[in-house]
């Protein structure tokens, strides 16, 4: 008899591993005190205005949501000084970025992007059954001459995680330039930004300007889940001409963003507050951190995002471990082929200084 068979491109899936949760660890290690910099979330909590406009929209949810978000997609676009019709909100960023390939992968296609980086691509690429095509980061950093040279007629779709997680790199102004010169207008080029606030670097590109000049093959995205610090309610959104979106909204379910999560974003992009001192706090844990690696004799990649990727050696596994066990949870890299270091998230001083003091440890304990 024959069995059932899930669809043929879920074989090439490897499931996405998320950052432990807090209550996870508290259970499994029995401890009650733990901390999370696993998944680049804000430590500051979310925003209290956020807070006071979910609270204020809870009286509507037997209403179904605005399938259109217009107040959320008006104010993005004005945020941006770009037209409402080329703003997409999404199911988190990850949500647009499965939309994309539902939209724009037929079997077969070949989506191309970089060795050691965001993991939602490989799935959403898989689940519609195109062909996954890496290049080699160089420097830790996306190398886009190699993406440029590995297009092929059967290339769809090029994902550019610009700052990249997990390595914090970013590519430039001038790279980008060259590279979008190289790429056909049948091929869509994403810059995934999901970390662009943290971002103070006098040669980051502006994709944005690309869409603006009228370039029907780019879309960028934002996140509200990384510096707005929303990651619960799940809210992020696309800006692109809006021919490229239009496949988006006729594939895709009914009803992809909560009207909470609608409320969330409106009220983040307000509160530019909550957005300056996220920034700061980031920045001055981002230096601590940098000086406390130097001491312990760690490298690490200069980060432009709330993560920094440390070089922790054979042992780095090990070392994730035993922090664990000491109530700090931090990322292993083995998912993102980088089995030698640790992706650690900028905490509050307090967190930072805790997980110092747990590595400085553990480090002495493997008696390195
Ligand atoms: C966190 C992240 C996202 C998006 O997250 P959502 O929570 O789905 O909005 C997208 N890309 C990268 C590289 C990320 O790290």
């Amino acid at each position: 008899m024959p069995t059932l068979k899930p669809q043929s491109g879920l074989s090439a899936i490897k499931p996405y591993v998320p950052g432990k949760p807090i209550e996870e660890v508290q259970r499994e290690y029995g401890l009650t005190d733990v901390i999370k910099l696993a998944s680049n979330e804000n430590p500051l909590g979310p925003s209290p205005r956020v807070l006071a406009a979910i609270q204020a929209a809870l009286p509507q949810l037997n209403f179904y949501p605005d399938a259109q978000a217009y107040r959320l997609c008006r104010a993005i676009a004005a945020h941006h000084g770009v037209q409402p019709d080329m703003v997409r909100v999404g199911n988190g960023a990850d949500g647009l970025i499965r939309e994309l390939c539902t939209s724009y992968l037929d079997d077969g296609d070949e989506v191309i992007t970089s060795a050691s980086s965001f993991p939602v691509y490989d799935i959403s690429t898989a689940v519609m059954r195109g062909r996954m095509v890496k290049t080699p980061l160089v420097a830790l950093s996306f190398y886009l001459r190699a993406i440029a040279t590995a297009i092929t007629a059967r290339t769809k779709l090029i994902f550019i995680c610009n700052p990249n997680n997990p390595t914090g790199t970013i590519v430039t102004a001038a790279e980008v330039a060259e590279f979008m010169a190289a790429v056909p207008d049948r091929v869509l080029v994403v810059f995934d930004e999901a970390y662009f606030e943290f971002v103070d670097s006098p040669d980051y590109p502006d994709s944005l300007a690309l869409i603006r000049a009228g370039r029907k093959n780019v879309i960028m995205l934002r996140t509200f889940s990384k510096a707005f610090g929303v990651a619960g309610i799940r809210i992020g959104y696309g800006i692109a001409q809006p021919e490229l979106l239009a496949p988006l909204r006729a594939a895709t379910e009914s009803f992809p963003v909560n009207n909470l999560a609608q409320v969330a974003g409106l009220a983040a992009l307000e509160d530019a507050e909550f957005m300056r001192r996220t920034v700061e706090v980031n920045r001055a844990g981002r230096q601590y951190l940098y000086g406390e690696f130097d001491r312990l004799g760690l490298r690490y990649a200069t980060s432009h995002t709330n993560f920094i990727l440390v070089e922790i050696g054979p042992r780095a596994r090990d070392v994730f471990q035993k922090l664990l066990e000491r109530g700090v949870i931090v990322r292993p890299c083995n998912g993102y082929d980088l089995p030698d270091y640790l992706r650690i998230t900028v905490g509050v001083q307090a967190q930072n200084a805790r997980l110092i003091a747990a590595l400085e440890d553990v480090l002495r304990t493997i008696g390195r």
